[in-house]
């Protein structure tokens, strides 16, 4: 017997990193046991910072392997391309007349996008959270996995499922943020969280030479410039993954940093030996993966199949409700 509904996404802008794996899609593939899952390619939500849309099908791709390598099953899971069911398009405009300018405005991810790329401030950028709103809500989802950054876009979700519900019929399904025990992975520059738009991140498939690569650039405790300074590993990023990679040593590299007989560089070797190791089964499943031909797009055909049929449903009743039938 299944739990209930959980629906996620993820925008095509490049693979899958280690924010994107610790943060949500250990959820995703934990939830597949309790309960009916739905996982999308978010492209439309890429177009709202994609200056060239170019790269967009290869991302969808490599994302999809990403995800079916780190345990998304698809005969269990529905894992389809947002663009692939156009209900969503349709929903977003009638929840639009649901939401308050005041509330897109206000929001904190709005304003971010808007210092990132002022050039480039569109419309979508604006209606992304109703947008999001309407993917969730088409499949009725109840459970979302997500990073902690998407907690304002769910609790903006869910007033707006809520309005909808109370001023027409309550067809809509209020819906809840599922957090990992890691729900804000910093990027390397350890000022920000990790983003592919970002370009702090490290990709889970990345080579064991690329990881080494990008660990040796973490920034540590800003503090500590000497190998003889004492380390502060509760400000160190490195030290933070430490927590899940190295947990048998965690207590040992903590004291030896602070007592300054270990320096950033061979801590960041210990890091990068366990990141390598933990995710060489991750990167043999994905290149099983990649080499059988036409299986994303099957996978991604039969899904969207499956995720109209509930869509179509959905929307019929939020017609019904809105008196538009
Ligand atoms: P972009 O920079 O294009 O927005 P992103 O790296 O933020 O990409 P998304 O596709 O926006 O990744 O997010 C996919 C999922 O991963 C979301 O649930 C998001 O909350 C989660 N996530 C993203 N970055 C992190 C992070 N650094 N730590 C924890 N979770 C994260
Ligand atoms: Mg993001």
């Amino acid at each position: 017997m299944l739990r209930g509904r959980v629906f996620s996404g993820a925008r095509p802008t490049g693979k899958q990193h280690l924010g994107n794996y610790l943060g949500a899609i250990q959820n995703y593939v934990a939830l597949q046991a309790d309960y009916q899952c739905i996982y999308c390619v978010v492209d439309l939500h890429a177009l709202t910072t994609l200056a060239d849309t170019g790269q967009l099908r290869e991302n969808t791709k490599e994302m999809v392997l990403d995800w079916l390598a780190a345990g998304i099953d698809p005969e269990k899971s529905i894992v389809f391309v947002q663009s692939h069911v156009p209900q969503v398009a349709e929903l977003h405009v009638l929840l639009s007349m649901v939401t308050p300018m005041g509330w897109l405005t206000r929001l904190p991810t709005f304003k971010e996008k808007v210092r990132q790329q002022p050039d480039n401030v569109n419309y979508g950028l604006l209606g992304y959270p109703v947008l999001q709103t309407a993917d969730i809500a088409l499949y009725k989802a109840d459970t979302v996995p997500v990073g902690e950054d998407q907690l304002p876009h769910l609790e903006f979700a869910r007033e707006i499922v809520r309005r909808f519900n109370y001023y027409f019929e309550p067809v809509l399904v209020e819906r809840q943020a599922k957090l990992t025990q890691v729900p804000r992975v910093m990027g390397i520059d350890g000022v920000n969280k990790m983003s592919k738009s970002l370009n702090n991140h490290i990709e889970i498939s990345a080579s064991p030479e690329e990881i080494k690569r990008l660990v040796m650039k973490m920034v540590t405790d800003p503090q500590r410039r000497y190998r003889t300074d004492p380390g502060r590993p509760e400000v160190c990023n490195v030290y933070s993954l430490h927590k899940i990679y190295t947990a048998d040593r965690l207590e040992e590299i903590g004291q030896r940093c602070r007592a300054a007989q270990i320096g950033c560089v061979e801590d960041k070797h210990i890091f990068a030996k366990r990141l390598i190791d933990a995710l060489a089964p991750f990167r043999e499943r994905r290149a099983a993966f990649a080499a059988r031909p036409g299986y994303v797009e099957e996978v991604l055909e039969d899904s969207a199949r499956r995720a109209r049929a509930i869509a179509q449903e959905t929307l019929g009743q939020v017609k019904e409700a809105m008196k538009l039938v």
